[in-house]
């Protein structure tokens, strides 16, 4: 369900002069922290952009210049990724978006039974366009591609850790026979030499691959020099695919052909009075050094989901505790825990039933923190994340200010407005949950009213 009752509001505040009204750039991305990461880069490249997870709950007009919607159709029978994407498609071109990108991962996560190819394909047909590139390429984070072969940390990607992927497991680094053996269309390359030339060449070689009827062209890039120069080169293509950073060059350019302004911070977001609180459910290493400083520095509810299994209600019993620790400043409510104690719980109920258990209780409880007037939250743990934001129908997320790479601000589209953080795994650094309140200071006490 939707609860939209915020939404002209948040359109109405979001309306800035100046600035296109129809967001300029459509985003299809294949998973959930895919598509914040890409919305992530373009806000930190100047482009204001909102991530939606249902589209139908969204109310026009949108304010931001890009729009990306995220899909779970990484992993899904192709039949289904098509049409998934294909929908998503029609409904960013209703909005007037004017280019599209097609977002999937870095480390090209698609066996030949893949989605990357199809979808592909399909988006290319609904545009009418009989050629585009793919280029997950991604060097700051040593994702490179050369001769059309992608290397990851500087090693084969079929000798990277992917090799044993549990979903997909990469075997083959050659992205063009890779791409080859999902797609119908002909698949080609535009090589390192061509590319390291510049813009220029990169445009001819594109023509010269429409000549030759090559529809997908794998392109090989190893700095962002290369990316921002294929970003300027697929200008005119209505259709760009590949990772984030094949996105980073498209504020730029579009801020140099004067689309976009300069002189506004993308990243800016309302001010939102509140309590503020972080749940975590993640137990990966990075959060439980990051619990292990914030309890140290804040009032902090350990759950234990074994009291839960004996009956307890641990929700009520958080939220007595939270409503008088909150007063002051951030709580962590944790049920972060080492591996020992997570395969007891899971030996008791199974991985999955373990992992839903604690999810449901952490997104229980996020709702009754809300309900106590928690307007700040970060969340650790993707799964996690996924819970919470279902529990509190939060449909959308205009991006704001990066806490760590990978980690962003943002502000839910929609009615309660929260702020929140979302934080997979092992991301974030090891104080991040007694400094990441800082961004969010800094746009508010700077009079920002987005
Ligand atoms: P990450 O991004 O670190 O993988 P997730 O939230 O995606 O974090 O996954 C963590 C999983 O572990 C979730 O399903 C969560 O419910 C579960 N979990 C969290 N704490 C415990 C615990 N103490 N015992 C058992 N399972 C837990």
């Amino acid at each position: 369900m939707c609860v939209n009752s915020g939404d002209m509001m948040s359109a109405r505040i979001h309306k800035e002069k100046n600035r296109v009204n129809a967001p300029f750039l459509g985003c299809i991305a294949d998973d959930f922290t895919g598509a914040t990461d890409l919305a992530g880069v373009l806000v930190l490249n100047g482009m204001r952009a909102i991530v939606t997870f249902d589209p139908q709950c969204v109310q026009r007009p949108i304010y931001a210049d890009a729009v990306v919607v995220a899909l779970k159709s990484r992993s899904i029978p192709a039949k289904e990724a098509v049409a998934m994407s294909v929908t998503a498609l029609r409904w960013l071109h209703s909005l007037g978006c004017r280019q599209f990108f097609f977002k999937y991962c870095s480390t090209f996560d698609s066996t030949p039974k893949g989605n990357i190819g199809p979808v592909t394909e399909a988006l290319m047909e609904e545009l009418d366009t009989d050629f585009t590139i793919a280029c997950p390429a991604f060097p700051a984070n040593n994702r490179t591609i050369y001769n059309g072969y992608l290397f990851v940390n500087r090693t084969l990607l079929e000798e990277s850790g992917m090799r044993s992927h549990p979903l997909n497991p990469m075997t083959d680094s050659s992205l063009v026979r890779l791409l080859q053996a999902q797609a119908k269309r002909k698949v080609g390359l535009i090589a390192y030499p061509t590319v390291q030339e510049g813009v220029a060449s990169i445009a001819s070689a594109i023509s010269e691959a429409r000549r030759q009827r090559i529809s997908l062209a794998i392109v090989d890039a190893i700095s962002e020099t290369h990316l921002s120069d294929i970003a300027t080169a697929c200008q005119d293509l209505p259709l760009i695919t590949g990772a984030s950073g094949i996105a980073m060059g498209i504020p730029k350019l579009l801020q140099s052909q004067g689309v976009l302004k300069t002189d506004l911070d993308a990243s800016r977001l309302p001010d939102v009075p509140g309590l503020s609180a972080i749940i975590s459910g993640s137990c990966s290493e990075a959060t439980l050094r990051q619990v292990v400083w914030a309890e140290q520095h804040m009032p902090t509810f350990h759950l234990d989901p074994s009291q839960a299994l004996r009956g307890s209600n641990l929700g009520r019993d958080v939220e007595r505790w939270a409503s008088s620790a909150m007063g002051k400043g951030p709580v962590l409510i944790s049920s972060t825990a080492r591996v020992d104690s997570v395969r007891k719980v899971q030996k008791k109920l199974g991985v999955e039933k373990a992992g839903k258990l604690v999810e449901d209780l952490l997104a229980d409880i996020a709702k009754r923190l809300v309900d106590l007037g928690v307007r700040k939250l970060i969340l650790a743990g993707g799964e996690t994340s996924g819970a919470v934001l279902q529990m509190l129908r939060v449909h959308s997320l205009q991006i704001g200010p990066q806490i760590d790479p990978g980690v962003h601000w943002a502000a839910s589209i929609g009615n309660p407005r929260l702020l929140l953080a979302l934080k997979s795994g092992n991301f974030g650094g090891d104080h991040m949950f007694t400094e990441a309140w800082g961004a969010i200071k800094k746009a508010s006490s700077s009079g920002h009213k987005v």
